[in-house]
């Protein structure tokens, strides 16, 4: 299973990703030296660990659940249509 530091949950943007001990303000403040993101430090942690969990599961927080075919025609829908239109 992925191991997730919360060491440098609590020190990495969860919006941009850069990762700096400056970022951690105070205990309860974290603010991005990179892409100005602020939000409370707790909160910025949860983000990480929550985004890690789900990327060791193979999907994201902003992929939504992985597609399983079905939006697309099966191979043998496609098969038939084909017969059809030469006439079988
Ligand atoms: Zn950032």
């Amino acid at each position: 299973m992925v191991k997730v530091d919360p060491r440098h949950t609590s020190q990495t943007c969860s919006r941009c990703g850069h990762q700096a001990r400056q970022n951690r303000r105070s205990q309860s403040l974290f603010l991005c030296r990179v892409c100005g993101f602020s939000v409370h430090a707790d909160v910025n942690a949860s983000r990480n660990i929550a985004e890690k969990h789900l990327a060791s599961l193979g999907t994201s927080l902003a992929g939504g659940p992985p597609s399983d075919g079905l939006l697309s025609p099966s191979s043998d829908e496609g098969q038939a249509l084909a017969l059809q239109a030469q006439g079988l």
